[in-house]
């Protein structure tokens, strides 16, 4: 039985099931190739229960316990597209890793990954599955992501995987110059992802358009 969970010849698994769910991408807009290559190649059925799986392929948010959702496929591919478009550099931040499913769409793609969740036992199981699946180059941390990571930055990039009423200061802080932050902001349905680059002397904001996350949590509330 368990065999069969990382075997490419199952139906929910297979590579037509997959380019299905690449074609809808592309036909929504994402562009970038390796973004592409890599929705592809991440086995998305390995992030979700099992009684899931058969509907890893589908372009939705499923839920993964803890009240918390994996992203669904087209924006982590819009995310991750927005974040490396013209990046130059080698650090990325990310916050809210659940999962670990944009973890592991983003690694391959940059040398070094630095992610940030508030619940220990889905960081356990991230873990885990990371290193399952050869992903080496992403270093975890239990803790509050309004707080950034301050030990490794500046960051060359910074991906946030849940809604914050404003974008917090101390990832503003963080972010090197000529970095660039993707952040939702704003209240439940009513959220905007906003892509914000350090310049010089100023950050410079554009919007990306409506997007729905789970609340980025204030520990203090
Ligand atoms: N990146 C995931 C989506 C995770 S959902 C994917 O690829 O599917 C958002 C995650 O943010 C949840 O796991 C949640 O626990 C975490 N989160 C919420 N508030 C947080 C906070 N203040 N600090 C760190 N992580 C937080």
């Amino acid at each position: 039985m368990t065999a069969e969970r990382g075997n490419q010849g199952i139906g929910m698994t297979s590579a037509r099931t997959r380019d299905r769910l690449v074609r809808r991408l592309m036909e929504h807009g994402i562009r970038s190739q390796d973004v592409l290559t890599q929705i592809r190649n991440v086995p998305r059925h390995l992030f979700v229960d099992e009684a899931l799986a058969s509907r890893a392929y589908e372009d939705t948010a499923l839920p993964i316990g803890h009240g918390q959702t994996i992203s669904q496929p087209y924006i982590v591919a819009r995310m991750t597209e927005a974040l490396l478009d013209g990046f130059e550099g080698e650090k990325v931040l990310e916050i809210g890793t659940g999962c670990g499913y944009q973890t592991a769409v983003l690694a391959p793609l940059v040398k070094k990954i630095y992610s940030v969740e508030r619940i220990p036992e889905l960081l356990r199981k991230t873990r885990q599955r990371l290193r399952d699946l050869g992903i080496y180059n992403v270093q975890f941390r239990p803790g509050d992501g309004w707080q950034g990571w301050n030990k490794y930055g500046p960051y060359d990039g910074i991906i946030v995987a849940a809604a914050a009423p404003e974008i917090p200061e101390k990832l503003l802080e963080q972010l090197a110059p000529g970095g660039r932050l993707i952040i939702p902001i704003g209240p439940p349905r009513a959220q905007d992802l906003v892509q914000v680059t350090r310049r010089d002397d100023h950050y410079e904001q554009v919007s990306l358009g409506p997007v729905s996350f789970v609340p980025l949590v204030k520990e203090s509330s």
